[in-house]
């Protein structure tokens, strides 16, 4: 498995340094998901496109050289590790409401002596408690409809700060359906960018939200209201 993933990265043009982490990481999550549901992508290659590459979009869009950044829902660490791992200044908070994933998180950071990422177990709304306005980058793939997520993500983003959202192509209404709640949160939605996968024929699409005045503190709500009336 290790010799196709290596080949897969190098193939798909990812740095050389970043390979032997990279790796590693896929081989932990290997592991780790024949006994716990981590991630449905098994196969080395797809791994190497689908996980890594796709997470490694996020990295056309945006300078993260020296940033914060928060990855709400990260589950088994995307798009927020690989995007650590190909840009090692980028301070990472790796967030998600599951403990077992995080606990998963903390071993993968171990065993790359990534010391500095920070896993934490927690609820976004609950966390935005703390962290509020205070990172200049929140990214997030695959966690809810816009509209919710951003009431989710854009509290934790600073004024001056971007909030990253990773979609499908078909998240035209989704978007549309987002508009008001962008608006209330303080944020300003730019235009999207479709791109390809490489090596695949996969497209996703990079959302980006710019925030461009402080939410309001009544946000986020608690999670059955966001979800009961999103915004
Ligand atoms: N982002 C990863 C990816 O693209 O592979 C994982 C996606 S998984 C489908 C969604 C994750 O979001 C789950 O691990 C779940 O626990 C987490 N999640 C859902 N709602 C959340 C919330 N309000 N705060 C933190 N994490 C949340």
């Amino acid at each position: 498995m290790e010799q196709r993933l290596c080949a897969g990265l190098a193939a798909l043009g990812l740095p050389t340094e970043s390979i032997p982490a990279l790796t590693a990481y896929a081989s932990l999550l290997a592991e780790k998901n024949k006994v716990m549901n981590l991630t449905a992508i098994t196969d080395p290659a797809d791994v190497a496109s689908l996980h890594f590459l796709d997470s490694a979009a996020l990295l056309t869009l945006a300078d993260f050289r020296e940033k914060s950044v928060v990855d709400v829902g990260t589950g088994a660490g995307f798009p927020g590790l690989p995007l650590r791992i190909l840009e090692p200044s980028v301070s990472l908070t790796l967030l998600d409401a599951q403990n077992k994933r995080v606990e998963f998180l903390r071993e993968v950071c171990g065993a790359l002596t990534l010391t500095d990422v920070a896993c934490v177990h927690a609820r976004a709304e609950e966390f935005a408690k703390e962290r509020r306005e205070s990172f200049d980058f929140a990214v997030s793939r695959a966690v809810a409809a816009l509209p919710v997520l951003a009431e989710l993500c854009l509290p934790l983003v600073r004024v001056g700060g971007s909030f990253l959202a990773m979609k499908s192509v078909d998240s035209g209404e989704e978007l549309n359906a987002a508009g008001r709640a962008v608006q209330l949160l303080g944020g300003r939605l730019e235009k999207p960018l479709d791109y390809t996968i490489p090596g695949t024929t996969v497209r996703h699409r990079l959302v980006m939200i710019k925030k461009i005045s402080k939410s309001p503190e009544k946000f986020p709500r608690m999670f059955a209201k966001i979800k009961k009336n999103p915004l």
